[in-house]
């Protein structure tokens, strides 16, 4: 029986065999995955755990990919994909319960509409709210963290777990939930999420006027994965925010291959098309290269490079210095 046959027999979701990664990032790049499951309930996930720990295959599990650059020989085992398929959500008082496949612009709207502030920094963020929370991703000097109220996970052995804020390790972009690997670490199956009450039309207004300001600011129209360098609080003291960075060491669109810097946001790269992990991964080596020659500190990612075997780092990491 074949790796798909069996998932498919043991049921977890819609399984899809030799599945391209590049149609599962936002940046259009990687290689295909030995099987690409979307399991649709706890069980599901259970149940697929259980059998990937008997069969000892590396799981990688991922959000909506806004995060994420896919080696060019994509993944050798399960990816689990928690996405549209995994996103119920129920609204009480001041407090939102979600699954972690929930898009997060859809549950900003839904929050704004039930009268809650504090999630406005969120609006434009393009991921599902596990992979938020794993990143604790923000705007607007906000980030998820501040949002949760406890965030339930299963271990890969299938051990369930409610973490306390205070055990979520929140600094900025940072949580526990990015440690593990593609044999070990938590999945996020959902959170419970608190808000303040207010007036609906001032939170819809704020949503709106953050999104004009991201449509205004980023580009947009290509194929990225966001801000691209983290924003290190002394790194910006020294020589402002990443994006400037870039810019002031001439780098607003320079190219590897079919990856460039954007001309204009420079904490940008975009896809012009067919570009590979290798040519992402260059040139943010180029960057780093430059920005150190010039400022002397090595520019961490914020992105994440999942590799063949399913290790996620920062992809810096995997960068050549
Ligand atoms: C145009 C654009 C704008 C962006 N703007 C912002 C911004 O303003 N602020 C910001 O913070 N980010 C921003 N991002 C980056 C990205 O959208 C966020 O980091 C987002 O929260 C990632 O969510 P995701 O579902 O896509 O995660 P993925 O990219 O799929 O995964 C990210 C990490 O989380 C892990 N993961 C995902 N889901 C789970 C789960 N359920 N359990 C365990 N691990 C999991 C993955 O293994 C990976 O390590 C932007 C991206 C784009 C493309």
């Amino acid at each position: 029986m074949t790796l798909t046959e069996k998932l498919s027999e043991l049921q977890v979701g819609a399984v899809s065999p030799g599945e391209p990664l590049k149609d599962h990032c936002t940046w259009r790049i990687g290689g295909p995955a030995d099987a690409l499951a979307e399991p649709s309930s706890k069980e599901e996930i259970a149940r697929l755990l259980a059998f990937v720990r008997e069969e000892e295959i590396p799981l990688l599990v991922i959000g909506r990919g806004s995060n994420l650059l896919f080696s060019d020989k994509g993944f050798r085992g399960v990816v689990l994909k928690l996405g549209r398929r995994f996103s119920a959500l129920s609204v009480k008082g001041t407090r939102v319960r979600a699954q972690s496949g929930v898009w997060v612009p859809g549950l900003a709207r839904i929050v704004a509409g039930a009268g809650l502030s504090g999630f406005e920094h969120a609006a434009g963020i393009p991921g599902a709210l596990g992979g938020l929370i794993v990143m604790n991703g923000g705007s607007l000097r906000r980030s998820a963290g501040e949002n949760v109220r406890y965030v339930d996970a299963l271990s890969r052995g299938g051990e369930f777990k409610r973490f306390a804020p205070d055990e979520c390790g929140f600094s900025y972009r940072r949580s526990v939930f990015q440690d593990g690997g593609a044999r070990a670490g938590w999945i996020i199956l959902g959170a419970e999420l608190g808000f303040e009450p207010s007036d609906r039309r001032t939170v819809r207004k704020a949503c709106l006027d953050a999104l004009a300001e991201r449509r205004g600011k980023f580009p947009l129209r290509l194929p990225n994965c966001g801000s691209v360098f983290t924003n290190d609080p002394k790194v910006y003291e020294l020589a402002g925010p990443p994006g400037k960075i870039v810019e002031d060491a001439g780098l607003k669109g320079a190219t590897v291959g079919g990856a460039m810097v954007s001309p204009l946001h420079a904490n940008f790269i975009v896809n012009l098309g067919g570009a590979s992990a290798a040519d992402a991964l260059g040139l943010i080596s180029l960057v780093r290269r430059r920005v150190f020659d010039r400022l002397g500190v090595w520019l961490d990612t914020e992105v994440r490079y999942a590799s063949e075997d399913g290790t996620v780092i920062p992809a810096s990491e995997a960068c050549p210095r």
